[in-house]
């Protein structure tokens, strides 16, 4: 009988430290072995079991991205994808800080060396010379793209990335220049207000919203149709309360993030290299 009664104890005990161990491992709101646990498995989105994904992504290694952007982020733990040109002067000085922005877990893409862009057209004129890519060979293209790459490494030592199509110019010429780059990169984000269900992904010309001057409610609101036709929808941001041209205050910056971070239970939030690569095993599974 004794033997029974610690045998019921001990059954009891185990029972309730599993129950506090699935307690901790899974969502607070989502308790297991429970009704409402069988309804949120049936409801399982494309998206990792979310009903969108959402990329958060930064051009231009700007300062406002380590000073506003970054700790906006972190102070939600959300990740966000930090596309930087080579030359940009903060990586030389302000490493450290870049360091720290990678080991929150951020993603650095590549957005190339020197930001080339095709000039010769209206809004084009801050375009110079030397890093026109009409002026550019595809050799030389390609070999500052892979330079930048090797640059990124030294900072965070990842294989794989992402890049960033300056200006959303994809071609040298006739030539779409990613295709000598493809082994390069797990994707390419483009610019192009369109949001693509899973199977209608183009890894290499990821579409993505550049915000400039929209207000948090309007954003969100592409955040609500995302959810709603289970999208993918990729920020693009350049200044975050500043330094850029295109910019969002940092008011409707942080009322997004929170709002993201409301409607984690629909929205798989990740850096670009694990939604491509992600994109890329369903498409090939
Ligand atoms: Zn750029």
């Amino acid at each position: 009988m004794k033997l029974k009664i610690s045998f019921i104890i001990a059954g009891g005990l185990s029972t309730l430290f599993l129950a506090q161990v699935m307690s901790s491992c899974s969502s607070a709101k989502h308790q297991p072995q429970t009704s409402a646990s069988t309804s949120t498995a049936k409801e399982e989105g494309p998206w990792k079991g979310k009903k969108a994904s959402v990329v958060l992504t930064y051009d231009d290694a700007l300062n406002v991205h380590l000073d506003h952007a970054a700790p906006a982020l972190d102070s939600l733990g959300l990740k966000g994808t930090f596309y930087l040109s080579g030359y940009s002067g903060n990586i030389d000085t302000r490493q450290e800080a870049w360091r720290a922005v990678v080991r929150k877990g951020h993603e650095l893409g590549n957005h190339t060396l020197y930001h080339p862009c095709a000039g010769g057209t209206p809004g084009r004129e801050f375009v110079r010379w030397d890093y026109d890519l009409r002026n550019y060979t595809l050799t030389r293209l390609v070999n500052e793209v892979r330079m930048t790459n090797t640059l990124l490494k030294a900072f965070d030592n990842k294989t794989q990335r992402t890049f960033a199509y300056p200006c959303s110019d994809t071609k040298l010429g006739d030539t779409a220049y990613i295709d000598p780059l493809r082994k390069d990169f797990t994707g390419a984000r483009a610019v192009r207000s369109y949001m693509p269900t899973l199977n209608d992904v183009d890894l290499y010309y990821i579409p993505s919203y550049m915000i400039n001057g929209q207000t948090a409610e309007e954003m969100i609101a592409l955040v609500e149709q995302a959810i709603a036709g289970n999208k993918l929808l990729v920020f693009l941001f350049h200044g975050v309360g500043g330094e850029h041209g295109l910019n969002v205050s940092l008011e409707a910056h942080s009322k997004l993030l929170k709002y993201l971070k409301q409607k984690e239970s629909d929205l798989w939030i990740a850096p670009m290299t694990e939604v491509a690569t992600y994109i890329k095993d369903k498409k090939s599974s």
